[in-house]
């Protein structure tokens, strides 16, 4: 069955999700910019906690877990449709329990976490009273996650990490920090890295410094440097069973690519939307710039672009939905990440090249949603990578011609074909 419809009970949601994102979450963007991840204050929690409560009302906080989680278990095709939504805000992922890196990180623990480890950390997390990290790339390798060298060695009841990870978003205000550590140096990485859950506090966790993204002053970063120097963690940190991290991190890494993508149309529509008022609002030599012929082709791709590629985001939400496992959609996932990047690139920089020297300034939101296109190429995996893994998973359903020519080599294909209706072209001796 196909259906490009929404049910009109969702559809209701939507409509109230659009409108209390512009009117009560916008005007959180431009107060408290930047300050998402910062524990509330008594004065953001008064204007910030009675806004999630109307969320939880409404059943959409946390949309993206299942009821024994406190979500609804909408699946992630509705969760794309908010998600488009909430990704032309800052704020609003906060205001809906769904922002990352949280959303991943409670995704492992209910999978992998034991009861005590879901009271610990899971519940504060899903109730939006804390923020978590995930402390996997170091400052020597990233792409390549085989290469880690941050160790845990067993010490009787305790394990004791050293080693150094960086860009770890978030650590600076994180409750704790999921670290992907190596514990067996003697077998496969695939089967030798384990997950830890770090209370930040823990003596030892030492955070160097804060590196932040183009522009950003020099003490407004928060990807972190960091020395986990000797820090002791009792063997029940261990998230899942020993050796068990790659699998994790897959888990993890499934859905949160597919949610970054969600946001990714939001933010993209946003700045399409922008471009058409300024086409519509702005004359030069004696014309609206809508009227131009380069600017009309600016909107025409842009539009066809943002249409592609959320129609390849939403199937590849409900194949995951249908399928209910992630290594399935892989293929799909793994494109929806190619794709990422150059559409806001591309589409933010129309935006902004229609805007003129405003759509550069810092009065505009342009430039900032610019730099999510290099952001997204590398946060969660460079963009080759998963070119690769496109490639690889295509070409598993592929075989090898049979003979030195190809299966489509016309002149082997008419043979065959004569060959089928011999019976009908004997007939046809003279015409050919
Ligand atoms: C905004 C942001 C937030 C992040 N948050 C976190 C976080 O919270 N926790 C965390 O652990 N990490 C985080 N990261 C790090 C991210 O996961 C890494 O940047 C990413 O895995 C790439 O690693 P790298 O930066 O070391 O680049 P490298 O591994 O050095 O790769 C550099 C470049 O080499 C090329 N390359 C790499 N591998 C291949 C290949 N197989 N084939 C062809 N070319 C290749 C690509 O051009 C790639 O961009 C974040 C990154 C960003 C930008």
């Amino acid at each position: 069955m196909w259906d490009f419809e929404t049910e009109p009970e969702f559809q209701e949601h939507l409509d109230w999700v659009e409108a209390f994102v512009k009117e009560e979450i916008e005007p959180l963007d431009l107060v408290w910019g930047g300050l998402e991840f910062t524990p509330l204050d008594d004065n953001r929690r008064r204007a910030i906690d009675p806004l999630k409560q109307q969320v939880r009302e409404r059943g959409l906080w946390a949309a993206h877990l299942g009821p024994e989680l406190g979500g609804q278990g909408y699946g992630q095709l509705k969760l794309s449709l908010m998600n488009e939504i909430l990704g032309r805000s800052g704020w609003a992922p906060i205001v809906f329990g769904t922002q990352a890196p949280d959303t991943g990180n409670a995704e492992i623990i209910a999978h992998y976490g034991t009861d005590e480890q879901k009271a610990t950390y899971l519940q504060p997390l899903l109730a939006g009273e804390v923020f978590s990290c995930y402390s996997m790339t170091e400052p020597h390798a990233g792409a390549d996650p085989t290469m880690f060298t941050t160790r845990a060695i067993r010490d009787g009841d305790e394990w004791v990490i050293e080693g150094w990870k960086w860009f770890s978003s978030n650590a600076r205000t994180a409750a704790f920090l999921i670290v992907m550590v190596v514990t067996d140096p003697d077998v496969s990485a695939y089967r030798g890295m384990s997950m830890f859950l770090v209370p930040t506090a823990t003596p030892g966790v030492t955070i160097v410094r804060n590196a932040g993204l183009g522009g950003e002053a020099a003490d407004e970063g928060s990807h972190a440097l960091i020395h986990y120097d000797q820090v002791r963690v009792p063997a029940e940190a261990l998230l899942g069973g020993e050796g068990e991290a790659f699998a994790i991190a897959q888990t993890r890494l499934g859905g949160g690519r597919i949610h970054h993508a969600m946001r990714t149309i939001g933010m993209c529509n946003r700045a399409f939307d922008m471009m058409c008022e300024r086409a519509l609002s702005r004359e030069t030599q004696g014309s609206l710039l809508a009227d131009k012929q380069f600017v009309q082709g600016y909107i025409a791709d842009s539009y066809a672009e943002i249409k592609q590629f959320r129609l390849l985001v939403l199937h590849t939400a409900w194949s995951i939905d249908r399928y209910q496992d992630y290594r399935r959609v892989r293929k799909d996932i793994a494109a929806v990440k190619v794709l990422m990047p150059g559409l806001i690139t591309n589409v933010v920089q129309r935006s902004m090249q229609v805007h003129g020297a405003l759509g550069v300034s810092n009065e505009m939101p342009l430039a900032r949603m610019w730099l999510a296109g290099p952001i997204l190429g590398l946060a969660d995996g460079p963009t080759e990578v998963h070119k690769v893994t496109v490639a690889r998973q295509v070409l598993r359903d592929y075989r090898p011609s049979d003979d030195l020519w190809p299966t489509e080599h016309r002149p082997k294909k008419l043979a065959a074909a004569r060959q089928k209706l011999a019976a009908y072209l004997e007939l046809e001796v003279g015409n050919l």
